[in-house]
């Protein structure tokens, strides 16, 4: 059990946007998107990192609410990232699982 921002925010703790929500994930705006659509997909149990998920479930939830955002979103056709920054080397900073949901320009390759 991790206790973070995003912990809070999955407990209803902190109240901001939802703009998406399933059985086990929330969908929230990023506070500093990187991207003219940026979403962050939450689950709303805590894991650290994506290492530490050991149902299936939640990373099914997980990407599927991504990509229902993803079209909510109207980035389909053009295309749209979903990245799951983990650990040190990932970049990580928020150490409660989360998948960025990245679009509306066109997205560099590779990240740096
Ligand atoms: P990561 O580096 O993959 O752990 O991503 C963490 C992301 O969380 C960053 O893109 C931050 O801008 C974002 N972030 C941090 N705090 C908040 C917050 N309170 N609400 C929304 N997004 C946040």
């Amino acid at each position: 059990m991790t206790d973070t921002i995003f912990g809070r925010i999955a407990r209803r703790e902190v109240s901001v946007p939802i703009v998406a929500e399933s059985e086990r994930c929330l969908a929230i705006r990023d506070i500093a998107p990187q991207a003219p659509v940026h979403i962050l997909v939450i689950p709303k149990d805590s894991y650290a990192s994506l290492n530490d998920v050991d149902d299936p479930a939640v990373l099914g939830d997980l990407l599927s609410l991504a990509r229902d955002v993803a079209r909510q979103q109207g980035l389909a056709d053009d295309g749209y990232r979903i990245v799951i920054n983990t650990n040190r080397d990932g970049g990580q900073s928020v150490f409660h699982l989360h998948a960025h949901v990245l679009g509306g320009r066109p997205l560099g390759w590779p990240p740096g």
